[in-house]
């Protein structure tokens, strides 16, 4: 029997790792399920799974938890500190599925302790790429990509030398807005921004997708993973989502991966991983599919690309200072304090003002300089919209 956890199991991706393990519960001994404010889907998850611990993120919900787990035997725990507990329980496998940079320590304490690490959470790897790794190298164990196209480029290069590897192109779906006027995005409101053409999943990535920050993570996410130069780094407009990578070799020839747009699929490569294990995803039929398209995305409408390009050349602690400012002008956004384009504004102000100041682009990434620049960029962020909103 394998031992797993799920952090950020109440998600979008933590239901679909659920939805997996439950089909076949006997091969797994659920150790720590944890969430947020749902505490009746935790609890749930937990007495159905049988978890050994269930941790809520927020402090002042842990008395409820106790109360939805009584009589259980399961253990409830909630805070910061309860969620690296948790991951520091032997475990084989840990999906870390939090959003935000909050899934960063949860992800090294599950490293630390030897388990294989199911990433979805891409801000881990855009704030500290090489602390994860490194970590993980360490402990002699793996990191594995669940993000859709990082998981696309991970299969891609089964049995591929790296060194072959002449370019990584990521698809996009261009997100909610891909067809809107320009003129109309400043206007854009949160429930336009919150609805995704193709895929279903958590509010935060749905905007971030609209916004294309999400196709921006995901590009640092790449050089961090697979350690290629960004110059080999391309992203291409792809509406139907069924291309999700295609890794470019320098014999010409092309691995492109092909799937539905469920993430069951790759959240399955990965809990499989070295092995593959039927997944209960849509067989695609070609002929009803018809035809793939492709397209440049359009740099005006996309702000956020360039920026990644930026940071993947600056390197050091720009990702985790970009990372830590797209949260905070996105949490402006949803609050409906800063326009939908005044996100990429707040986050280039803040780039601008930390990179120049600090010599953070050869910085050491421990992660007592990721906690500290992270605070600093979410200050400098906050300080940002303030005066753009004055
Ligand atoms: P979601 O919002 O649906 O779920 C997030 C989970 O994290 C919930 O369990 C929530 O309770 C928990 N959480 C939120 N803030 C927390 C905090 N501060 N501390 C601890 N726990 C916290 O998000 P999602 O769509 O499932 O995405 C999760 C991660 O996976 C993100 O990093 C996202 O970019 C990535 N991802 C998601 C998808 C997808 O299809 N949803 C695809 C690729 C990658
Ligand atoms: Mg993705």
């Amino acid at each position: 029997m394998r031992r797993i956890s799920i952090f950020g199991s109440t998600g979008s991706i933590g239901q679909s790792t659920i939805d997996l393990i439950r089909r076949n519960q006997a091969d797994y001994q659920v150790v720590a399920l944890t969430g947020g404010q749902n505490i009746a889907l935790l609890a749930k998850d937990a007495r159905e799974l049988q978890a050994e611990v269930a941790v809520t993120a927020d402090p002042a919900r842990l008395e409820e938890l106790r109360g939805a787990l009584a009589g259980s035997g399961i253990e409830a725990a909630a805070g910061a500190v309860a969620l690296t507990e948790a991951a520091s329980r032997p475990a084989d496998w840990v999906m870390s599925s939090i959003v935000g940079a909050a899934g960063l320590e949860p992800g090294l304490k599950a490293l630390e302790q030897g388990a294989m690490l199911a990433l979805a959470n891409k801000e881990s790897l855009v704030c500290a790429g090489p602390l994860l790794m490194e970590t993980a190298r360490q402990n002699q164990t793996k990191v594995l990509p669940v993000d859709s196209e990082h998981s696309a480029v991970f299969q891609a290069l089964q049995g591929e030398d790296i060194k072959a590897v002449e370019r990584v192109i990521i698809t996009a779906s261009g997100g909610a807005f891909r067809d809107w006027p320009m003129e109309k995005l400043a206007a854009a409101t949160v429930a336009e921004a919150s609805s995704h053409p193709n895929w279903d999943m958590g509010q935060r990535i749905t905007i971030d997708s609209a916004s294309m920050f999400n196709k921006a993570l995901e590009l640092i996410e790449t050089k961090e993973y697979f350690g290629v130069h960004p110059d080999q780094i391309e992203v291409i407009v792809h509406p139907e989502s069924l291309v999700h990578a295609i890794v470019g070799f320098c014999d010409g020839g092309l691995m492109a991966h092909v799937g539905p747009a469920d993430m069951r699929h790759a959240i399955g490569y990965a809990l499989n991983w070295p092995n593959r294990a039927a997944v209960p995803v849509e067989r695609l039929d070609f002929a009803r599919i018809g035809q793939l398209n492709f397209r440049h995305p359009d740099p005006a409408r996309y702000p956020a690309l360039a920026l990644a390009d930026r940071v993947m050349r600056e390197g050091g602690l720009a990702g985790c200072v970009f990372n830590a400012a797209k949260e905070i002008a996105l949490d402006a956004f949803i609050a409906q304090r800063i326009g939908f384009l005044q996100m990429a504004q707040v986050v280039e102000q803040v780039l601008d003002q930390i990179m120049a100041s600090q010599d953070l682009g050869n910085a050491v990434i421990s992660l007592d300089n990721v906690r500290e620049t992270d605070h600093l960029a979410r200050n400098v962020a906050a300080r940002c919209i303030d005066a753009l909103t004055d």
